[in-house]
């Protein structure tokens, strides 16, 4: 039988790259994302739903998930046997400034997905965390694989508390419930507010390029394609019977610093990066590495991109959406 699978923050880009593999996979996809007018990647957004969904034919529906009517509709009227949840505001340092607007899209929406899975008996719910629960590894207690941290940001807070969430749901009603905490993941129709759009922005526009904590930071880079597949299996794969929360780091155990990420980034843009090094700012962590023993143990093995692979591919896309963009506004 089809599986039908709805994946939110479907315009967004782990969720557009995520709904298209599934729907190729044969999986009944359903999209949903908020695509509020007053978003300023509305363009990016809406340039992925178009070349990556609607070719494969999955709808996606304009729906803003904090509030429970809509939600409760959306999940009366189709029936999803497992639900991957990667709506939210995503990002580390905007949420030092403006906390109050993480709480909607990270807290009250996930509230609404967790309750609508459990009215509904959905199967499977996986949900995006991310690796920002382990706080910074400088702290005084460093985490250990699997646990978490003190949270340095308020979006990492807010994802830490949707894993307490989930874990009481998990607690209260039989689910089968798995969190999902990705590591720094970057490849085409990438975020326009991460660092290898922003690094690439530079270099194109020969500006400096600012390497937060002198450039020593270390992040453990997870090419798009590697996300989608560890996703893919997870949400088609046996093992329903399984009921609990789950979480899982979705990184590959392979921090570079981000000094190499740019060396690696000039090379595949093919023009010099001017390099300015500055303090780290408030919210981010010195590094990230994550330990995906529990996730392999889950799909099997798990091939990594190459960091050089993974660029080469990020640029050729950030170059011809370069160019798109600047023959629509010119
Ligand atoms: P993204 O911003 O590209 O996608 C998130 C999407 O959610 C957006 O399209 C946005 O419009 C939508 N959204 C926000 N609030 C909504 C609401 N109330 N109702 C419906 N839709 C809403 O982010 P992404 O990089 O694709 O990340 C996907 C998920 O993974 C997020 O939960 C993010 O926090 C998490 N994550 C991402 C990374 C990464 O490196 N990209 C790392 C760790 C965790």
């Amino acid at each position: 039988m089809t599986t039908s699978i709805l994946v939110t923050g479907a315009a967004g880009f782990i969720g557009s790259h995520l709904a298209r593999a599934l729907a190729v996979q044969g999986c009944r996809v359903v999209g949903c994302d908020r695509l509020a007018a007053d978003d300023p990647y509305l363009t990016l957004r809406k340039a992925r739903v178009e070349r990556l969904l609607a070719p494969v034919g999955v709808p996606c529906l304009t729906i803003d998930l904090s509030h429970a009517a809509v939600v409760d509709r959306l999940f009366r009227e189709r029936c999803f046997d497992v639900v991957v949840h990667l709506a939210a505001r995503a990002g580390v340092r905007d949420s030092v400034r403006f906390p109050l607007d993480y709480v909607g899209p990270n807290l009250v929406a996930f509230a609404h997905v967790l309750e609508a899975c459990r009215r509904e008996a959905v199967g499977h719910l996986l949900y995006a965390s991310s690796s920002s629960v382990y706080g910074d590894p400088s702290g005084s207690s460093p985490a250990a694989p699997g646990e978490a941290g003190q949270p340095v940001s308020f979006y990492a807070a807010t994802k830490r508390c949707n894993e307490i969430m989930a874990e009481s749901y998990t607690r209260m009603h039989d689910l089968r419930i798995t969190g999902l905490r990705f590591f720094t993941v970057y490849g085409p129709w990438g975020r326009p507010d991460m660092a290898c759009y922003q690094f690439a922005q530079a270099i194109a526009d020969n500006q400096p390029i600012k390497l937060y904590g002198h450039g020593d930071v270390r992040r453990d880079f997870t090419y798009v394609d590697d996300v989608v597949n560890a996703v893919v299996r997870l949400s088609t794969g046996v093992g329903a019977e399984t009921r609990g929360h789950q979480v899982l780091d979705v990184g590959h155990h392979q921090p570079v610093t981000v000094a190499r990420f740019v060396d690696l980034l000039e090379r595949a843009v093919g023009r010099p990066a001017h390099r300015r090094l500055v303090p780290l700012p408030v919210g981010d962590v010195t590094a990230t590495c994550a330990d995906p023993r529990a996730l392999i143990e889950r799909i099997g093995a798990w091939e990594a991109t190459p960091l050089e692979r993974g660029l080469d591919h990020f640029a050729r896309w950030f170059v011809a959406w370069q160019r798109r963009t600047s023959c629509e506004t010119a």
